[in-house]
């Protein structure tokens, strides 16, 4: 039985912004064996692979959600469309199969559920949530970072 939605990138799809991906066999074993599904909310939501960086201009994602802030690229170009689209795409995954966790690659203005960049495209990170896990919080599911998960693996076995 499905139980957790995970970042495509944390599976080995390599759909990060620079076509890589960020493989942890912990969390492909669950996609293996049934327990997990996955999606790239920044693909699924019309991005291509690969694509210029994009980071958070004015707030979170819950400030994206709400109309305050926006996602833009490297170039300029505003991408909070595509973000936004994304982020609906997951969470109807998660409701639909009724996930109890959803694991999601820290930082990324996208799936990031602690800390994202600041939108200076500078390394500095601030606390906040991605669009995505903005919008799955708000809907009330948990959202892990992989390194919080695994931790959590590591001590229940
Ligand atoms: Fe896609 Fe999220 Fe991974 Fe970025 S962090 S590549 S949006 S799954």
């Amino acid at each position: 039985m499905v139980k957790y939605l995970i970042s495509a990138c944390l599976v080995g799809q390599q759909v990060r912004y620079d076509g890589q991906d960020c493989l942890e066999a912990k969390l492909n074993a669950l996609i293996e064996n049934g327990q997990a599904i996955c999606v790239c909310p920044e693909v699924i939501g019309g991005l291509s692979i690969p694509r210029r960086p994009a980071e958070i201009m004015g707030g979170d994602g819950a400030d994206v959600l709400a109309g305050r802030a926006k996602v833009i690229d490297t170039a300029g170009v505003d991408v909070t469309e595509a973000f936004i689209n994304g982020a609906q795409v997951a969470l109807k995954l998660a409701q639909d199969h009724h996930v109890s966790h959803v694991i999601l690659k820290a930082n990324s203005p996208s799936c990031g559920s602690q800390l994202i960049y600041d939108g200076s495209f500078s390394g500095q990170k601030i606390v906040g949530n991605g669009v995505t896990a903005a919008l799955l919080k708000q809907h009330g599911f948990q959202v892990w970072t992989e390194q919080v998960f695994l931790d959590h693996l590591k001590e229940v076995s």
